[in-house]
């Protein structure tokens, strides 16, 4: 990677690696052929790579090849879960339960389910982040059909008791559905183990390219159909396949499964190093999210006392930084964090949060440069700021 600036927004993308883009390449030129096209040979080629992903991707979740659909990213994925069982079970029920800390993919085709006669159900989530199972326990009622918990939240990085989830709902006959955006290549995944029936993911938050995702169904769930057309994905999502796309997100979640234990190792530790910096020398300042084996490796967020987030980050990307408030889909409106809010934080510090996320191309020398530039960033911002003033006062009482 080009090193003109410190990126620490992994959570919201991160770059294609080199050796998956090296595989993507000749599916765009040479080896274009559309895989339906069944009438010549060069066809062949392009059937054979889509398959050979799809088998990658079922081995780096422990599901079965013919579990996986591609389709064009998380958000799909989580839209066509949810959606696709609640429309296709509402002869069984209609509650739903998921949380209050979900991606807006989730929450938002939620809300639309409630406007079109289903009933949600948003568990609440402790100071860390994480979810009670006894609430889930309590939330459960006869009429409900899906439970989608996230793996890990892409603001916070809590990760959820998912086997815990999915154990409950496997004994209640309820479907599990599960948002691994920020959890796949990141941190350990077996669905048979764990009793998860669909699982999200996208391609471009472990180091594929951009607009291409998985939804996993386990076999013999029923599900609506996503996009009605031709027979690809088996009849379920029609349109001609993104083979380069789909080829990337085989070589990137194989090449991060591989690399998954060292790289948590060597995350973890500048994320300690990263936070336990920013703890010490900035004053009055709060760490969100779990500690520890409960957090993903490369997550740190901040709130720091009479502040807001937006004037930290242009001060930041002015030294050459690029972080996040909140997520980045979420960032560009002047709302705090939803998931901070549900964690109990006050508004102010509910506004005021920096999400710092590392990845593949994070060094010492970037936390060096950031423990030695926002200590000053916060200083100079306090000072000019109103909330800073009242809290300091305050203080003297
Ligand atoms: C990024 C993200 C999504 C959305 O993925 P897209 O590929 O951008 O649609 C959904 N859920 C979580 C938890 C995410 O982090």
């Amino acid at each position: 990677m080009d090193k003109k600036y410190v990126y620490m927004d992994y959570s919201a993308t991160t770059f294609t690696k080199p050796e998956v883009l090296e595989e993507m390449l000749p599916y765009f030129t040479d080896k274009f052929a559309n895989p339906s096209s069944k009438f010549y040979s060069i066809s062949e080629e392009p059937r054979v790579a889509i398959d050979k992903a799809r088998g990658r991707v079922a081995k780096a979740i422990n599901a079965e090849k013919d579990e996986i659909y591609f389709t064009a990213g998380g958000s799909e994925s989580d839209n066509w879960a949810i959606k696709g069982i609640a429309f296709a079970n509402k002869n069984k029920g209609n509650h739903i339960i998921t949380t209050a800390i979900e991606h807006h993919a989730v929450l938002h085709t939620c809300k639309f389910l409630e406007k079109n006669g289903f009933e949600v159900t948003y568990l609440p989530v402790d100071e860390y982040g994480l979810v009670n199972i006894e609430d889930l326990k309590n939330a459960i009622k006869d009429t409900t059909i899906l439970v989608s918990v996230m793996f890990a939240n892409n603001e916070v990085g809590s990760i959820q008791p998912i086997k815990e989830i999915g154990a409950i709902c496997r004994e209640r006959k309820i479907l599990f559905h599960t948002d691994a955006v920020q959890a796949v290549g990141h941190v350990p995944i077996d669905v048979k183990d764990m009793n998860i029936d669909l699982l999200s993911m996208a391609g471009h938050k472990f180091y594929g390219p951009k607009g291409v995702g998985a939804l996993y169904i386990r076999k013999g769930i029923r599900i609506e159909n996503l996009i009605h057309g031709g027979g690809q994905e088996r009849g379920k999502r029609a349109t001609t396949e993104n083979v380069p796309g789909i080829v990337g997100i085989g070589k990137a979640i194989e090449l991060a499964v591989s690399e998954l234990d060292e790289e948590a190792i060597r995350l973890r530790s500048l994320r300690e190093k990263l936070i336990s910096g920013v703890m010490e020398r900035i004053p009055h300042t709060k760490l969100n999210g779990p500690t520890g084996d409960k957090r993903l490796p490369g997550n740190a967020n901040f709130s720091f006392i009479g502040l807001e987030g937006e004037s930290l980050l242009l001060s930041l990307d002015f030294e050459g930084i690029c972080a996040s408030t909140g997520s980045a889909c979420a960032s560009g409106s002047l709302d705090p964090s939803h998931v901070l809010l549900a964690m109990g934080l006050p508004h102010e510090l509910a506004h005021g949060s920096l999400r710092l996320s590392l990845g593949s191309g994070s060094t010492e020398e970037d936390v060096d440069y950031m423990l030695d530039v926002l200590p000053k960033i916060v200083e100079r911002l306090r000072n000019m700021s109103p909330l800073w003033e009242d809290f300091i006062k305050k203080g003297d009482k």
